[in-house]
């Protein structure tokens, strides 16, 4: 847990958000700012600053981070599929310092990458 990082307060219920899905080890919400009709963040519920800051020891955490993504997308209205990504650190856009992957998709289709 970080005092100050926004998400370590969304899992701990300090700051409101729509939330999808909770378990032990992870929190699933809606993005703030949607860039698709359906727009979701998974998080660990462990501060982890980003994709970059995991390491060997967190393979079990970040595979299961991806499958819940994936799992939770057709109850979301993705059942034709989504796009994922996580940006790293500010070279990649990232913004948000707790490690999260943006699952989204729907309405029009996605540009090519
Ligand atoms: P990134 O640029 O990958 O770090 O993405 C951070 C994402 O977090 C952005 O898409 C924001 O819209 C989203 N975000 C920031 N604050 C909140 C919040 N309080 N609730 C939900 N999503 C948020
Ligand atoms: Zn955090």
């Amino acid at each position: 847990m970080s005092d100050n990082c926004i998400f370590c307060k969304i899992v701990r219920d300090e700051i409101p958000s729509n939330k999808v899905h909770e378990d032990e080890d992870f929190f699933v919400f809606h993005d703030i700012r949607p860039i698709a009709r359906v727009h979701y963040l998974v998080i660990p519920k462990r501060h982890v600053e980003s994709l970059a800051h995991f390491d060997a020891a967190d393979s079990d955490l970040v595979g299961r981070m991806m499958l819940l993504g994936a799992r939770l997308a057709p109850q979301q209205g993705l059942s034709d599929g989504f796009r994922t990504m996580i940006n790293t650190g500010k070279g990649g856009g990232q913004e948000v310092f707790h490690v999260h992957a943006h699952i989204f998709g729907g309405g029009e289709v996605l540009p090519k990458v």
